[in-house]
């Protein structure tokens, strides 16, 4: 089959890979028919994290389920399937609790590489979720944006606490943040801020229930947050970058008592112990456990109450992966949906 590989930073090639087979009995072959780029794959693509040898790339997936294991039970051939980008067992204890991203024998799609013609999806039990049929393509790029960052939005906005009446603000204009814009409308906030300051994104944050665009950040940006929220900072903040600029930012512009849902893939940030005692406020986040939440996100999909794949704005065959990074790392694209 052929498939993305990272060789060194800015230089992504479509090759030739080896065709994944069964190996575990509770393993699914499945034929991907979308896929995309992630802002956290820009983190090693601009050698921000290093990149030590060729990598297969990619963890977003949805497909057609071609061939499964002896072991797997619920998942059948032929079923259009979405998973998330950790695969788990959806059983042990840790699952139960709702963090299937931190399953005991979880398992990172990531390193199986997703943006490739094929996928073996491990635990597939556990991983996937099958849809009532196969969907109309108008559904694919909402589908799509379920494996990972409408999970991880959603995911944000529940760590943050966003409940009806609410007032909410996200950090970070990416694909998540625009998400978590969503994810907190959808849950009933009733004040979202969002900080971009790129006129399409604001456009897009909008559409999704923003109520309030602010162009600042850092402490000039938390000085705006104060103005709107009468001096004492919002109830719930997401942040969707990992910067220690948008995270102190996070931390800061949540009032005592409010709650931070961090899902930027950290890099680099320090917090201060002292600051923190003081702030009193509640920190939640990591790797979203997409898993948890993947039902009622496909419902909700399929029942076009919401359209999160209007992230999507280039659209690429596999084969142009390259170019689907560059227009992503250049600003150029929110996200790069993939058709093998
Ligand atoms: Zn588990």
């Amino acid at each position: 089959m052929r498939g993305a590989v990272l060789y060194a930073p800015h230089d992504v090639r479509f090759e030739e890979r080896p065709d994944p087979t069964i190996i575990e009995p509770t393993d699914a072959l499945i034929r991907v028919t979308s896929t995309c780029v992630c802002g956290s794959d820009l983190w090693p693509y601009r050698g921000i994290e290093p990149v030590t040898k060729p990598t297969p790339m990619g963890h977003e997936y949805v497909g057609i389920v071609e061939e499964v294991g002896r072991e797997v039970r619920t998942i059948k051939p032929g079923q259009f399937v979405v998973g998330s980008f950790f695969a788990s067992d959806n059983t042990c204890p840790i699952c139960q609790a709702g963090y299937q991203s931190r399953c005991l024998h979880k398992q990172p799609i990531g390193a199986l590489g997703s943006q490739a013609q094929w996928l073996r999806v491990p635990l597939a039990d556990g991983t996937l979720v099958a849809t009532s049929d196969i969907p109309s393509d108008d559904l694919i790029p909402s589908l799509l944006s379920a494996s990972d960052v409408l999970g991880t939005g959603w995911f944000g906005a529940v760590a943050a606490d966003v409940e009806p009446g609410k007032t909410v603000v996200v950090i970070g204009d990416g694909a998540v943040g625009l998400l978590a814009v969503l994810a907190s409308q959808q849950l009933g906030a009733e004040r979202i801020i969002a900080m971009s300051r790129h006129p399409q994104r604001q456009q897009l944050a909008r559409e999704f229930g923003a109520t309030d665009i602010i162009t600042e950040r850092g402490d000039e940006g938390v000085e705006k947050i104060k103005e709107l929220t009468d001096g004492i900072g919002a109830h719930s903040v997401i942040e969707a970058v990992g910067t220690q600029e948008s995270m102190m930012q996070a931390i800061r512009s949540t009032r005592p008592g409010g709650y931070v849902g961090y899902v930027g893939v950290s890099h680099d940030v320090k917090l201060d112990g002292q600051e923190l005692f003081f702030a009193e406020i509640h920190l939640h986040g990591g790797p979203a456990p997409v898993r948890r939440f993947l039902p009622d996100l496909i419902d909700r999909i399929w029942k076009r109450q919401i359209q999160p794949g209007k992230v999507f704005d280039l659209e690429l065959p596999l084969e142009q992966v390259a170019e689907g990074y560059r227009a992503m790392d250049e600003r150029r694209a929110i996200k790069t949906l993939l058709r093998p």
